[in-house]
């Protein structure tokens, strides 16, 4: 048990999917080789398959305290990227080539099923559901590792998986219910979301979360009675986590999707939402029900012109109390920490933040102990 655990709330009203989280991660720490098809951060349409695809049958996680036999994801499962020439695509007449990645013969992206949801019109619904690795508190990956590679770190509990003790048996990737854990077949090691803890560890929030433009994810630790994430998940009871049925506890945690009221054959709007509170139960546990009803309660306190504390911290009007003790901007935090002589080179200005380092490759791999 760590003695504190640093955690996520993403509010689902407000993702756009547009990938920023993606890319900024993507960007940030899988450009090695055999990183390719990684996503530690994937954005992905509900109702749908996920990334990777078809994750929530795949197994793993714990029942009743007991391990359950998982499926290890292929690459072909988290999906490939794939080139194409966009000028001849979109304006040469040669759209043979499928951009939804269908499993033809450019098989699945991991974005496969973008945008397409559920339901008939006129009660087509979706919305988007992006996803990290979520620290658990009981991590089925760390205990399916036998060579102990896989650890919780004490101070605020994120899991790492030490690149030098892993030897790729992949233990951990059939363990994770939640299939968060890639394998990079050039290194011969699993890898993973590491919550940025370089940034983290200098008073920095997470990539994806300082990123985002839709102001959805909220960062901080959970026993923080001031923070945004106890306000969400303990005070108000408005934040949830995916499938904790699986039994690893996850440390990030959702505000369920409201929706405009279905119609019905006359075309007229009923009581009922157009998101199935069944489908949203289905993911998040019967606390939907209690939470949607306070999300609508206080939404309703806003408009009669009261205070409501819960909606002013959805709607995040100070972009950097998201952050509760992570506020520092990236470029303040590495001045702070001296770049090793051996790493010192003349450079120009507007060079500087890129070359940057946190840690050393040693004391990264080791999961920021040197
Ligand atoms: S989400 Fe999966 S990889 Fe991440 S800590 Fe939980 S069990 Fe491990
Ligand atoms: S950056 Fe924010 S709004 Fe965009 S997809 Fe990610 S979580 Fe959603």
């Amino acid at each position: 048990m760590s003695k504190r655990q640093v955690a996520m709330v993403m509010d689902l009203n407000k993702c756009i999917g547009c990938q920023t989280c993606t890319v900024a991660c993507k960007t940030l720490w899988t450009r090695r080789e055999g990183m390719e098809h990684m996503l530690w951060n994937t954005v992905n349409t509900q109702p749908g398959a996920g990334t990777p695809h078809g994750f929530e049958s795949m197994g793993g996680g714990f029942r009743d305290g007991v391990a359950q036999p998982g499926q290890r994801p292929s690459v072909e499962d988290f999906g490939k990227a794939w080139n194409f020439n966009h000028e001849e695509v979109f304006f040469g007449g040669k759209g043979e080539i499928s951009l939804a990645a269908d499993g033809g013969k450019h098989g699945k992206g991991p974005n496969w099923d973008e945008d397409q949801g559920g339901g008939e019109f006129p009660n087509s619904h979706y919305f988007y559901l992006p996803r990290i690795c979520n620290h658990c508190t009981h991590p089925a990956c760390l205990e399916a590792c036998p060579r102990k590679a896989i650890s919780k770190r004490e101070d605020n509990g994120i899991v790492l998986i030490d690149e030098d003790r892993c030897k790729g048996y992949r233990f951990c990737q059939e363990a994770c219910p939640y299939k968060k854990i890639y394998y990079n077949e050039v290194e011969e090691v699993s890898q993973k979301c590491i919550f940025c803890f370089p940034r983290i560890d200098e008073g920095v929030t997470t990539a994806c979360s300082r990123q985002c433009p839709g102001r959805v994810r909220f960062v901080g630790y959970l026993d923080d009675p001031e923070g945004p994430i106890w306000k969400f998940v303990t005070k108000h009871k408005v934040a949830l986590p995916l499938h904790a049925e699986y039994g690893t506890q996850p440390n990030v945690f959702y505000v369920p999707p409201l929706s405009p009221p279905k119609i019905d054959d006359e075309g007229n709007p009923t009581d009922e939402p157009r998101i199935p509170t069944e489908y949203l139960v289905s993911l998040f546990g019967n606390g939907v029900h209690d939470a949607l009803k306070t999300l609508e309660r206080e939404r309703e306190r806003n408009k009669r012109g009261e205070k409501s504390e819960l909606m002013d911290l959805l709607i995040a009007r100070k972009w950097l109390d998201m952050f509760g003790p992570f506020q520092k901007h990236p470029r303040d935090a590495a001045r702070n920490r001296p770049i090793p002589q051996n790493q010192q080179k003349p450079r120009a200005p507007q060079q500087q933040v890129s070359e940057i380092r946190f840690y050393t490759k040693e004391e990264f791999k080791k999961g920021g102990r040197a």
